[in-house]
């Protein structure tokens, strides 16, 4: 009789003891791989990362960057779509998905910025995340990338995954795997590190199918099937 196909099964994600020797070097050979790494929303100021980022929610980048041309040219500043009336922005953002929750979440934010700060975007983690629409994630975002201030890691959903397998994490929530990233590596490094994980994430390490044999990290990795 034949025997049954032997699976190939990954232990369950856990912080694993050697992952702040394994950082500094998953880290340098994520730099090396991926030198282009950069946010992949397309934007010219605070304000429209801000808009975008709103966007992106459950929703692929690419998307978000067919549809921003038009609502910041019917939009270009807080001012603007501050007074927009609802429907016109549903219609301009509909095919991101859940378009009635963000354009009140656009809508609300610009008020916000308006009526709180002179129209400006703030640079502090406070500020932001109690603006519409706006979480911990969120403001990560725009503090790295449009201010260049690492005040944390941003966690999304190539992170979380990545940051589980490679051992360096063992939680499932955002704010936990942050915190536990954070002493890993150089602060200055903090938005980067976003960066190459979700490059690595939509690449190499894919969801389902990830291609261990083609992976610089797989000899660091705990969960390589190779
Ligand atoms: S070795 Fe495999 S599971 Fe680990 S990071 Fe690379 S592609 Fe992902």
């Amino acid at each position: 009789m034949k025997a049954p196909a032997r699976r190939l099964r990954r232990p369950r994600p856990r912080r694993t003891r050697d992952a702040p020797q394994r950082a500094p070097e998953i880290l340098a050979r994520l730099r090396a791989a991926y030198p282009d790494a950069r946010c992949a929303l397309e934007h010219r100021s605070a304000f429209e990362l801000l808009c975008a980022t709103i966007l992106s929610a459950q929703c692929t980048d690419a998307r978000v960057n067919l549809v921003t041309p038009t609502l910041f040219a019917a939009y270009p500043t807080p001012e603007a779509l501050a007074r927009a009336r609802p429907e016109d922005v549903e219609a301009i953002i509909k095919s991101t998905g859940f378009f009635r929750n963000k354009t009140r979440s656009l809508i609300g934010m610009a008020q916000a910025l308006v009526a709180d700060h002179g129209g400006e975007v703030p640079r502090t983690m406070e500020q932001l995340r109690v603006l519409p629409g706006v979480g911990r994630k969120t403001a990560n975002v725009i503090l790295g990338n449009a201010f260049g201030l690492n005040e944390g890691i941003t966690v999304d959903t190539h992170v979380a995954r990545l940051s589980r397998l490679l051992g360096l994490t063992g939680h499932d929530d955002p704010t936990k795997i942050e915190h536990d990233l954070m002493p890993l590596f150089p602060r200055e490094t903090w938005g980067l590190l976003s960066h190459l994980l979700i490059f690595h994430g939509r690449r190499v390490c894919i969801a389902r199918r990830p291609r261990c044999g083609e992976c610089v990290v797989s000899d660091l990795c705990p969960s390589s099937l190779v």
